[in-house]
């Protein structure tokens, strides 16, 4: 995460040399006004005029300085964040399937929304901020110097003492602050949960228990809200309070060197002005510092959530599936459950297979592994002779298809649905719907193949969206079909419709999960397999 941030360090460099120029004339301008100040009060009207020019001539350059600055802050922030975004992204996508679902959805959108909001705020600004203020200081520091060595070092002492009480004061309000933000995650957790649970909970008048249950979490984050403002605002008038003392005593310390005659009354001016600029920047990071440390452990939170735990090197290419897929001896536990025990099953290309047995007994487990989302705990799976283990993902994937119970379609046409945004010719796109069995479905549409499914195909019915995703693994000339109770939620005469449609493809492997049995299509299947017990038979 880190690395994809740090790609955005070129345009912090740009962006603080922009900054130290105005930084710099900025100061210099400070010195003009001294001067303007002792010429007039010397009477020497020709210097004070040449003076005075002179600081209109700069303040004009200071202008565009300014814009500029602000512009490329921007753009350093801006082009970090679309490259942490891009790489979060990408790492996402390089998750196992079985990893990926394991975590809870919520922890990714979080770290897309809230988590990237306080790597903006906290730590791109922050890192700015540090760089701004080091040359803020600076530049007070040399300007000072030129001045009044002992001014300079009353001020640092000043300063320093009182970064050091407001860093002190702000302890409490990192406690808050950290504990408001793991509310927040717990907040955007439920409020997914509550959406997604729309249906049941209008159903089931489960509104009463929604409304308790959100007004405390907001409530919680409310409050936390309310104690943090109180605090700051103690915080802020205290440092305000501080600020004021520390300036008001430089102030003095230097007009009363001005009236002993060792520094001018210019000089009183410029130290009063750059005072702040040495004042605000130890202030400020004294603030930043905290807040770009706390930024760390979100670093690791998102690391680990992009994680692949199980990161064994997958060597092998598979371009066709030929012969078998072989269980020898296979088993599979989660954790300590185990779930099967030394399998010995054969798959043999172009065979339909159909896998039942009671609820809970395995059938999804036994098709996780055929899908290489896991791997088997105890023997090997091999396809045509290749351990499955060592079969690298995407190219596995290429041969296989899978038809879930809820087939997820995009908002597009459906051409594209049907394609997945792969270029292929009319032809091929009209085969493998005849062959699905979707002719008929295509042609009562008003726009054909261009025809745009809207909210997830609200008004397509489930039959339709199963023959949908068969035309997908079709028209990516998939060797396997796997189906996990595909047809559960359809009417038994649509299901068996589409069953004879699948047994009949030729060429292609076919394994399907089901639940229910129809007398009708049983005994069309090469094999079925009942998986209880932890076997097969
Ligand atoms: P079936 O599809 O036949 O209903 P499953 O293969 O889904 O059965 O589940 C078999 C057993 O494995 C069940 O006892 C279930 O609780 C357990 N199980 C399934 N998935 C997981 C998982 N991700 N983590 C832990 N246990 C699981
Ligand atoms: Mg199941």
């Amino acid at each position: 995460m880190k690395k994809a941030i740090n790609r955005g360090i070129p345009y912090l460099i740009l962006a603080l040399l922009i900054f130290a120029m105005a930084a710099g004339l900025d100061g210099y301008m400070s010195i003009k006004i001294m001067r303007i100040v002792d010429h007039a009060l010397d009477g020497n009207m020709g210097l004070f005029k040449k003076e005075a020019i002179e600081g209109f001539i700069l303040a004009g350059i200071l202008l565009p300085l300014y814009l500029l600055t602000s512009i490329t802050r921007g753009l350093y922030i801006n082009r970090s964040l679309v490259k942490s975004k891009i790489y979060y992204i990408e790492s996402l996508f390089k998750k196992n399937i079985n990893e990926f679902q394991e975590e809870n959805n919520a922890k990714y959108l979080s770290a897309l929304t809230n988590d990237m909001n306080n790597v903006e705020q906290k730590y791109l600004v922050g890192i700015y901020e540090t760089g701004a203020s080091f040359i803020s200081f600076l530049v007070s520091f040399i300007v000072m110097a030129s001045v009044s060595p002992l001014v300079l070092f009353i001020g640092i002492g000043i300063s320093a003492l009182s970064a050091l009480l407001t860093m002190i004061l702000g302890k409490p309000l990192q406690r808050h602050e950290r504990q408001r933000s793991d509310l927040f995650e717990g907040y955007t957790s439920y409020i997914k949960e509550v959406l997604g649970a729309f249906q049941i909970i209008k159903a089931n008048n489960l509104n009463d228990k929604v409304k308790k249950d959100f007004f405390k979490k907001s409530k919680d984050i409310q409050y936390k809200g309310y104690i943090i403002d109180k605090i700051s605002t103690y915080i802020s008038a205290l440092q305000q309070f501080i600020m004021m003392m520390s300036i008001f005593l430089i102030f003095m310390i230097s007009v009363y060197m001005a009236i002993k005659g060792s520094i001018t009354a210019g000089a009183v001016i410029l130290i009063v002005n750059n005072m702040e600029g040495m004042f605000f920047p130890l202030m400020n990071l004294t603030d930043i510092f905290p807040k770009i440390i706390s930024v760390k452990s979100l670093f690791e939170k998102m690391d680990h959530s992009l994680k692949n735990h199980d990161d064994y090197e997958e060597t092998l290419d598979l371009d066709d599936f030929k012969h078998s897929i072989d269980f020898k001896n296979v088993s599979f536990s989660y954790d300590d459950n185990e779930v099967l025990q030394n399998m010995d099953i054969s798959i043999k290309k172009g065979e339909k297979y159909l896998i039942v047995g009671p609820s809970g007994g395995g059938k999804s487990t036994l098709l996780k592994l055929l899908r290489k989302y896991f791997n088997p705990t105890k023997g090997e799976i091999l396809i045509d002779g290749k351990n499955l283990r060592d079969v690298k993902k995407e190219s596995y994937f290429k041969n296989i298809s899978n038809v879930e119970q809820q087939v997820f379609l995009f908002e597009d046409t459906v051409r594209n649905n049907i394609t997945l945004y792969k270029d292929y010719s009319d032809e091929e796109i009209n085969l493998a719907i005849e062959r699905a069995g979707l002719s008929d479905f295509v042609k009562g549409l008003p726009n054909g193949l261009d025809t745009m499914i809207y909210d997830n195909g609200k008004n397509i019915s489930g039959g339709e969206r199963s023959r949908i995703a068969i035309a997908r693994g079709l028209l990516a000339n998939a060797k396997i079909i796997f189906l996990d109770e595909a047809f559960a939620s359809l009417d038994s005469k649509v299901a068996q419709e589409i069953e004879k449609t699948l047994l009949s493809l030729e060429g292609v492997t076919v394994v399907n999960v089901s639940h229910v049995i129809f007398k009708e299509t049983k005994d069309k299947y090469n094999k079925v397999f009942i998986v209880k017990n932890k076997a097969v038979v």
